[in-house]
């Protein structure tokens, strides 16, 4: 038959619909699916090869060498940016003091030749020879004021050297701590990897005997709530932790053991055992 309430466009219904086919248009209920109780009974040890997935996925996740490599990544950011500062400033200085010894030399050199001049008795007139000596004077007083500018750009020098080798050596050492955290990291992420394949492994092996609808089903809702299939122990739905109640319970237990029931509270696949206390 048809469903009459539009929503279900031209899909048949099944017979199984059809029995709810009068609350169609007040409930969400899904078609009541039948199973094999041994095929329901193996969605809980589905269910607990799901949740291990769910667990070492996280694990990989959340594994703290990630947060530890990006703090380190951006304390290394952030020290290569002053190293690479620090070398501007090293080259500047160098190329500064460079000059300011090439203006030393320049000056010296004149100093030499006006003090040859003299020595080699070349300035005999008496004008000359006053003038050349007030030039000597004015020379060494500014080879004086060079040398301390010479000395003063040496300091820095030594100064923005020191500091870019610190940065050097901070560097190197945040590498070091990075290859580290990597190789735990590595380690880590390797033996989960290895327990997540190991794992998948089974699950493949486990879905080849669940039929293909209760096996959708259970897909479906643990799609939306994490893990598909919970245990009824003890009255309780062991997927949210909720106790039924009795009508609940007079529910599931007229049910018949073929027919897949569902919890209320979290709608997962209620799964029946001797241990359900019906
Ligand atoms: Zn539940």
């Amino acid at each position: 038959m048809h469903c009459e309430c539009g929503a279900h466009g031209s899909l048949v219904v099944s017979s199984l619909t059809a029995r709810s086919a009068p609350d169609c248009h007040i409930s969400t209920e899904e078609p009541t699916l039948k199973a094999d109780p041994i095929a329901q009974r193996k969605l809980l040890d589905l269910a607990e090869l799901d949740a291990r997935i769910g667990q070492v996925r996280h694990q990989l996740k959340s594994l703290p060498e990630h947060q530890q490599l990006s703090d380190l990544q951006n304390r290394r950011a952030e020290l290569d940016a002053k190293r690479r500062d620090a070398r501007i400033v090293v080259d500047d200085l160098t190329r500064e003091q460079k000059k300011s010894d090439q203006d030393v030399e320049q000056v010296k050199a004149r100093r030499t030749r006006d003090q040859g001049k003299i020595d080699q008795g070349l300035v005999t007139n008496p004008k000359d020879l006053e003038r050349l000596t007030h030039e000597l004077e004015s020379l060494e007083r500014r080879i004086n004021t060079l040398e301390d500018i010479e000395l003063e750009i040496m300091e820095k020098v030594e100064e923005a050297t020191a500091s870019l080798t610190e940065y050097e050596e901070a560097l190197a050492t945040t590498d070091d701590e990075i290859a580290l955290v990597v190789k735990a990291r590595d380690e880590k992420s390797q033996v989960a990897q290895s327990e997540l394949d190991t794992v998948t492994e089974q699950r493949g092996v486990e879905v080849f005997s669940i039929p293909g609808d209760l096996l959708a089903l259970y897909d479906k809702i643990r799609e939306k709530q994490g893990v598909g299939a919970a245990m009824l122990r003890a009255r309780r739905c062991e997927g949210c932790q909720l106790t039924l109640n009795p009508s609940d319970l007079a529910r599931i237990t007229k049910t018949p053991a073929d027919e897949v029931v569902r919890c209320e509270e979290c709608s997962r696949i209620l799964v029946r055992t001797d241990e359900s206390g019906l």
